[in-house]
């Protein structure tokens, strides 16, 4: 390899070795920083067997020892009835010993392995505790052996050996060889952090960092290394986000302060209820920010049914008093058509411009989604187009080219979780200069993955209920009680017959089979509708609504519901957002499990609108002991949804630290935790602002600039799968 360099943008063949080829292929991983991006998962001290108390069958178990003694032990297979090997292996470490026992179907395999661990050699085992024979034993653990200088082994080996995630398709030593390859050749290491931060923080040297993280000497040089990178992280994201405020705040917007005697006056005159102080202190704000001469970028967040939609309808109210035009984008048609129905209510003839019997300097609220007829796509499209519409609500057939505004002042974005950043983009590209933009949502984010994912954007939250709300209990309920069952559907007859209306939620539209894993079949919308009105919901309004559905007939459903016309919506999760039925008070949601924690909290929110207290019943047929159960008494046992958030997030995080094919190569956070390292997040933040003060372009931090275009180019498609 004489005169080969590798820098850290070489590909990853360039530090040679045989597995490179694959390392690309199985972890779409490039260059030679990339791959010195994959970080050990853990670390393990050598000759450690005192963790064998704590340990269960199936852990797993990593040591490093002497071969005493080594039998290969030929046997009769019973499946296949041939003669197979097992090879034990006697392994010493200083603090005991433990049997390995690998099993081969073919000789010359098994005289291989023998051959590699005689007696006197030294290797590391990792594998699976297995209880066997009364005495612990690891069965066909991975092993990586130091030939048999046992002392020369012992003394080269470090004191913390590092286990990297597990990739399919590649021999851990092997992507660990590359690694420790990479890392000794690598010329240059780009360093993202300003000296002076680097100083005032107290960080080791990004060459220190590497290394120890790598192949720390001891834990302190592991501690101090994964402090460092943390810190990286979090100043490489804090950075992006102080850039796109600062662009925010360099951007010129038409000012939208409103006037006296306008819609809105009129508005808050007539509204039937008294705003709660959050809606209020949040509406002051943002009405003072609408009056600014650059955009306002805020994320409205509030539990379900805190209110949001009044708060961002008087927003739009003053910005069409001050000539513009607001438009209102919703994730499902549904949601769209519900808006579209209860602004015009709550609006009344303040919508009604041109009509007889219009308010004076009323004005128009137009509906557009994909399943409008011809002539009422025209219309409403005319309506936006020349100005009469000064509330445009609608789906993703907003976004559309052909959909131009006159004056586009103000974009409400509901349920932010279900659009990307490029389609708020899309929809502020329609306004002549760029418009004040409020993103809502009921999915409440914990504050500092607020600051990380929306940090170009200032955040409200809407943290109390308005007066009189009822209470909603919720109980799990195990699938095979069939008493239990029964209750529960007489619990919805007993609300009917008082007046109130149900919701029962399946995962699943039409029948399923099941599998061969013998997983029961999930209950379905379809058969579970005539279930109940053929069943134990006889004589009363039993109806479907789901996202397969023509959108004029899930239109109609909904409006029933909402009239009281019908008693029981059978349904999936197209009820989740936004639906806002105040006479609706019991839930019953089949195979729960099979919906995330925030999933559970949105769909609950849908009940217990109005002052009646609610019940929701959680159906499942889930272990008692299993993450699942946890999962839903979580759920049951608290409404916060801030709290439920977080729960949500950390079992998405366990879920990915699995392996590094998840995360990418190039996973942007990897050591950083959103949820626990808040005083880093906060201190890099603030030096990233101090520092683009002074580098505004960052033309004279090429490694920092560089490594936000990546984030840059990551981060969208990382944010929408954590949510
Ligand atoms: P969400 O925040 O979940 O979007 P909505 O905006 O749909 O909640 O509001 C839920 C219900 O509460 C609506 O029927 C709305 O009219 C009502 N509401 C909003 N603000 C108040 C208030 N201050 N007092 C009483 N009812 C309110
Ligand atoms: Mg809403």
């Amino acid at each position: 390899m004489a005169g080969v360099q590798v820098r850290w943008e070489s590909p990853v063949a360039a530090i040679g070795g045989k597995e490179a080829g694959k390392i690309k292929k199985a972890t779409g991983i490039e260059t030679v920083g990339d791959l010195l991006g994959v970080f050990p998962r853990r670390y393990v001290r050598k000759g450690s067997l005192s963790e064998l108390d704590d340990l269960n069958e199936g852990d797993l178990l990593t040591m490093v020892g002497e071969v005493v003694s080594s039998v290969q032990k030929p046997y009769q297979d019973r499946r296949t009835h041939r003669t197979a090997y097992r090879l034990e292996v006697r392994v010493r470490a200083e603090d005991g010993s433990l049997t390995m026992t690998y099993f081969d179907r073919q000789k010359h395999t098994a005289d291989w392995r023998a051959k590699q661990m005689p007696q006197g050699a030294v290797g590391l085992f990792v594998g699976r505790l297995k209880w066997f024979n009364g005495a612990w034993q690891l069965t066909n653990p991975e092993s990586r052996m130091y030939g048999d200088q046992a002392d020369d082994a012992f003394a080269r080996m470090p004191d913390l050996i590092p286990i990297y995630p597990a990739v399919a398709g590649i021999n851990p030593w092997n992507l660990e060889n590359a690694i420790a390859m990479a890392l000794d050749l690598v010329e240059d290491v780009p360093d993202v952090l300003p000296p002076s931060v680097r100083e005032a923080e107290d960080l080791v040297t990004i060459g220190h960092a590497l290394r120890g993280i790598h192949r720390p000497d001891n834990w302190g040089q592991k501690v101090k290394a994964a402090d460092r990178l943390k810190y990286d992280e979090a100043f490489v994201t804090q950075t992006l986000l102080a850039r796109r405020r600062a662009a925010i705040e360099a951007t010129v917007a038409n000012p939208r302060p409103g006037r006296s005697g306008g819609l809105l006056d009129r508005f808050d005159e007539r509204l039937p209820f008294a705003l709660t102080d959050g809606q209020r202190e949040i509406g002051d704000e943002i009405a003072t920010e609408l009056g600014q001469g650059h955009p306002m970028h805020r994320l409205l967040q509030g539990e379900v049914g805190s209110g949001k939609t009044v708060v961002a309808l008087r927003a739009m109210l003053q910005v069409i008093d001050s000539g513009g035009q607001a438009a209102l984008l919703a994730p499902t048609e549904v949601l769209a058509q519900q808006h579209h129905r209860s602004i015009v209510a709550m609006l009344g003839d303040l919508a009604e411009g041109g009509f007889l019997g219009g308010a004076e300097g009323a004005t128009r609220v137009a509906l557009l989604t994909g399943s409008l007829n011809a002539a009422s796509r025209r219309t409403a499209l005319a309506e936006a187009a020349g100005g009469e519409a000064g509330i445009v609500i609608g789906t993703h057939a907003l976004l559309e080219e052909r959909v131009q505004f006159a004056e586009l002042g103000l974009v409400v974005v509901d349920e932010q979780h279900r659009f990307g950043v490029e389609q708020r983009a899309a929809l502020s590209g329609k306004a002549g200069a760029p418009p004040h933009v409020l993103v809502m949502t009921a999915t409440p984010i914990p504050r500092t993955v607020a600051m990380t994912v929306f940090g170009d954007l200032d955040t409200s939250t809407l943290t109390e209920l308005p007066a009189g709300r009822g209470d909603v209990q919720t109980t799990v309920v195990p699938a095979a009680r069939q008493d239990w069952l029964d209750r529960a559907w007489q619990r919805i007859r007993e609300e009917v017959g008082q007046g109130r209306q149900a919701y029962v939620v399946c995962s699943r539209i039409d029948l399923d089979e099941g599998d061969d894993t013998g997983r029961a079949p999930l209950r379905s919308v379809e058969e579970t509708a005539v279930e109940l009105t053929e069943g134990q919901l006889s004589g009363l309004r039993v109806e479907m609504l789901h996202g397969r559905m023509a959108p004029e007939d899930k239109d109609r459903v909904m409006q029933s519901f909402a009239a009281g016309e019908v008693d029981v919506l059978v349904s999936t999760t197209v009820i989740e957002v936004g639906v806002d039925v105040p006479n609706a008070t019991v839930m019953v949601i089949l195979d729960a499990d099979r919906f995330g924690v925030s999933q559970l909290h949105q769909l609950r929110g849908r009940i217990g609108r109005g002052g009646h207290s609610g019940l929701c019943l959680l159906v499942t047929a889930v272990d008692p002991g299993s993450t699942s159960m946890e999962r839903l008494t979580a759920v049951a046992s608290t409404r916060d949804g801030f709290e439920l958030s977080r729960i949500d997030l950390e079992q998405r995080r366990e879920g990915n630290v699995l392996g590094i094919e998840q995360s990418g190569g190039r996973s942007s956070l990897k050591l950083l935790s959103v949820l626990r390292d808040e005083d880093v997040i906060e201190r890099a933040r603030a030096a990233a602002t101090q520092h683009l003060a002074t580098d505004p372009d960052l033309s004279a931090s090429p490694a920092l600039a560089e490594a936000t275009r990546r984030l840059e180019d990551s981060e969208q498609a990382e944010y929408l799968e954590m949510t």
